[in-house]
């Protein structure tokens, strides 16, 4: 089975808490965030044409070593099939298997979930504001964009992997404590948030190469905000810290 591949990490320190982690990024995303720092990832006609079982056999190779694999894009889900031949070959290696997403496929997440031990999802505004959703993601008119990621993050939840909601914290966008509590009310069920921090080096809209990063220290107020409306596991990701617990 052929597939889109941007590229393969072989081995990552930093992409699965406490363990080695190879990363298959897919190539090509549904979305087209202005802030994108991805940039190379989007276009569906980009990366290469791989072959599933070339990739599967890459892995393989490399199981002395790892003790996990991610699966991330550009947008996984848009190439569930080879998605799942990957999955369920790291299942069988006794590999642990996350996917990182922009959950805009629930029914395309629904078939990958067995198989997976953590699902990130992306929620980069309130889910309760589908407008705000559409500008902060590029994607004005995309058919019920806010309700499939509700789904997905339903449906992840009710699985038995642990759900960790990644937001991106991009000034003039989403960056306000008001908006950040908003999200939060949506999300409350996961059983983790990170906040991310927006990095201005290479954006799909270049005009936002203008906007200074969030300093850690408003990602931690920002944090520290959340945790007194009662979110228990909170992380801060940022160049100067790494990944932190709040
Ligand atoms: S930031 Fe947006 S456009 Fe970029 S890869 Fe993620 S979902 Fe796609």
């Amino acid at each position: 089975m052929k597939f889109r591949l941007m590229g393969i990490t072989d081995l990552s320190t930093v992409d699965w808490p406490g363990g080695l982690a190879a990363i298959v990024f897919f190539q090509g995303c549904n979305l087209c965030c202005p802030w994108c720092q991805n940039v190379d990832g989007i276009d569906p006609r980009g990366g290469k044409v791989a072959e599933v079982e070339d990739t599967i056999e890459h892995l393989k190779g490399l199981k002395p070593m790892i003790d996990s694999i991610v699966i991330t894009g550009g947008e996984p889900l848009l190439q569930p099939e080879a998605c799942l031949e990957i999955l369920k070959t790291a299942n069988g290696l006794g590999l642990k298997c996350a996917i990182e997403t922009n959950a805009t496929d629930s029914q395309a997440l629904r078939r990958l979930l067995p198989h997976l031990d953590l699902v990130a999802i992306d929620v980069k505004a309130p889910l309760s504001d589908p407008k705000f959703y559409e500008k902060i993601t590029g994607s004005v008119g995309v058919p019920r964009l806010v309700q499939k990621i509700k789904e997905s993050l339903q449906l992840a939840i009710d699985s038995r992997a642990e759900v960790e909601v990644r937001t991106t914290v991009v000034p003039t966008l989403n960056d306000d404590e008001k908006i950040v509590a908003q999200l939060v009310d949506d999300i409350k069920d996961a059983d983790c948030l990170r906040f991310q921090q927006f990095r201005n080096q290479h954006t799909l809209d270049p005009s936002f190469q203008r906007l200074p990063s969030p300093s850690r220290e408003k990602l931690l107020k920002l944090a520290h905000g959340v945790k007194r409306k009662g979110l228990k596991n909170v992380k801060i990701f940022t160049v100067e810290g790494g990944l932190e617990t709040v």
